[in-house]
């Protein structure tokens, strides 16, 4: 036994959007030292875990429990015996169908300190993200939660069939899908109106939100035609003829569409964050790995020699964060940056150097040459010594045109960028089951990894119908070398860009 005790919070993780955690769950998440998730809990909230936290994972889907209840019991008490804190994420609220106050009974006779943490129930924010409220003044005066399946060891029933088809209520069933005909036959057997409407929200607050309406006579062809499956909540009541007017979450501009993003994954969140914001489901199929370079020395002697620099140039937020890794890894800080001028290529660029507490001087808005030479042209960049710490293998328009002005340029290898091609075989399934619709390109190197990681003669196929977005002409240049042309080309060639275009090629195809 540990000196001090662990304590167990059961954290509700919310019903999927990831925005949804209260502020509360998310400190839990960052200070625990154990995570123990299941299937219904969003795996992104496992980015808020310290990176030494131990992650488990318990399932349970349907029927497949990874763990049984008693072990995930037991796990709960072992890991506070051993004085760890531990966060138990539970789907939605962990005290609504969720076995959160078992785990909780099982944790007081063992001694355990436990804490609970509410969340957003699938139960309210399902329906809400499908423009259904489960109250409203004109259609009910109340709202139930039923589970939808009753524990099938229990001897008599406690669904009150004739309660529930009598009164105006709003049913919310959980765990119902399977057992829908049985639910509607029995709400129309005890006297349910068979017109009452009905919905079935699947993956509610989740880009694969899925909802199928109806009626209690209609509802189970209909959703055997949309082949709806679990896990969904039933909706019945008056309230879900809301939602021809209130539905709000299917018209984002991005609804459903499926797209990959090919960045490497520590720079595809900015991206990821807009596309999903505006309701698309974003496949991350990272082709790049960013690593420091094989050898530093030469970034740690060009800072050693700093005081004989007059500039300082980062081409990419690589560049700026390899170069002040390394500098603070030497244990110097900003100050001794004081004496230079810095150019930035790039907007986001400038936004990562403004991070360090340094405004770029200069900010040339592409590589191209004109730019480059328009931007420095005012710099007085005659004789003056620049650095450039930039990926291996970078081009070498850059260090040209200072040289012509006159500058003395040093290349340094502030990182390296290598072939990721472990999303290869994922990547093919998705696009022969047809789960994608979009692809992403933000730079000529994504276009060939993502290529690489296909076969030749499989490609032209495979690709056939997928609507190619590229950042920008030389992007797109490198996409029409493989046989692939740009719906979607970015204007400005920024990020931004590219969401717009994404939005408004959708917009258009909505709009015939
Ligand atoms: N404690 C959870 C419910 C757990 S029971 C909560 O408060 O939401 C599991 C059931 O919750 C599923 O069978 C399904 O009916 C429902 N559910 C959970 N997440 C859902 C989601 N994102 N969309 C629709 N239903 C969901």
């Amino acid at each position: 036994m540990a000196d001090k005790p662990g304590k167990v919070y059961l954290i509700g993780a919310g019903p999927g959007d990831p925005g949804l955690l209260t502020l509360k769950a998310k400190t839990c998440i960052e200070q625990a030292d154990v995570v123990v998730y299941d299937f219904l809990a969003s795996p992104s909230l496992l980015a808020y875990a310290s990176k030494d936290a131990q992650l488990i994972y318990v399932g349970k889907k349907g029927g497949d429990h990874t763990l049984t209840q008693d072990k995930i019991n037991q796990l709960l008490k072992d890991k506070a015996a051993l004085g760890l804190n531990v966060a138990r994420l539970k789907g939605g609220d962990p005290f609504v169908f969720g076995r959160g106050a078992e785990e909780a009974q099982e944790l007081l006779s063992a001694g355990v300190a436990y804490e609970v943490i509410p969340g957003v129930t699938s139960a309210i924010s399902a329906p809400a993200y499908a423009g259904i409220p489960v109250t409203h003044r004109d259609h009910t005066s109340f709202v139930s939660f039923i589970t939808g399946h009753e524990d099938p060891k229990k001897e008599q029933s406690r669904m009150q069939w004739d309660i529930f088809a009598r009164s105006d209520a709003t049913l919310v069933f959980l765990m119902g899908v399977k057992n829908l005909e049985n639910i509607v036959t029995q709400l129309i057997a005890h006297g349910k109106p068979a017109n009452t409407p009905v919905a079935l929200v699947r993956w509610g607050t989740t880009p694969l939100q899925q909802t199928v309406t109806g009626t209690l006579d209609t509802i189970v062809t209909k959703v055997r035609q949309a082949k709806l499956k679990s896990p969904a909540v039933i909706v019945v009541g008056h309230v879900v003829s809301l939602r021809r007017e209130l539905a709000w979450f299917d018209k984002t501009p991005l609804f459903g569409k499926k797209i990959v993003i090919t960045r490497a994954r520590a720079q595809a969140s900015g991206l990821k964050q807009e596309l999903t914001r505006l309701g698309a489901h974003c496949i991350e199929i990272p082709t790049i790995r960013i690593k420091a370079p094989a050898d530093n020395t030469p970034v740690m002697d060009a800072i050693s020699r700093i005081q004989a620099y007059d500039w300082l140039v980062f081409t990419s937020v690589n560049g700026v964060k390899h170069f002040f890794d390394t500098l603070f890894g030497m244990g110097k800080d900003v100050r001794i940056l004081g004496h230079l001028k810095f150019a930035c290529i790039g907007p986001v660029t400038k936004q990562r150097l403004a991070d360090f507490g340094i405004i770029s001087d200069i900010l040339p808005d592409t590589f191209r040459a004109e730019s480059v030479i328009e931007a420095f042209s005012q710099a007085e960049i005659q004789g003056k010594n620049v650095l450039l710490p930039r990926a291996k293998k970078a081009r070498t328009i850059l260090p040209e045109e200072l040289s012509k002005m006159g500058a003395t340029v040093d290349e340094v290898t502030a990182y390296e960028t290598v072939l990721d091609k472990e999303a290869g075989p994922t990547l093919i399934e998705l696009l022969k089951k047809k789960q994608i619709d979009a692809v992403t390109f933000t730079s000529s190197s994504t276009v060939s990894n993502f290529m690489s990681l296909l076969s030749l003669n499989q490609a032209p196929g495979l690709l056939k119908n997928i609507t190619i977005a590229s950042i920008g002409p030389i992007t797109s240049d490198t996409a029409r070398s493989f046989g692939l042309e740009p719906a979607i080309e970015a204007d400005p060639f920024t990020i931004n860009g590219l969401v717009d275009g994404l939005v408004a090629y959708y917009k258009k195809e909505k709009t015939p």
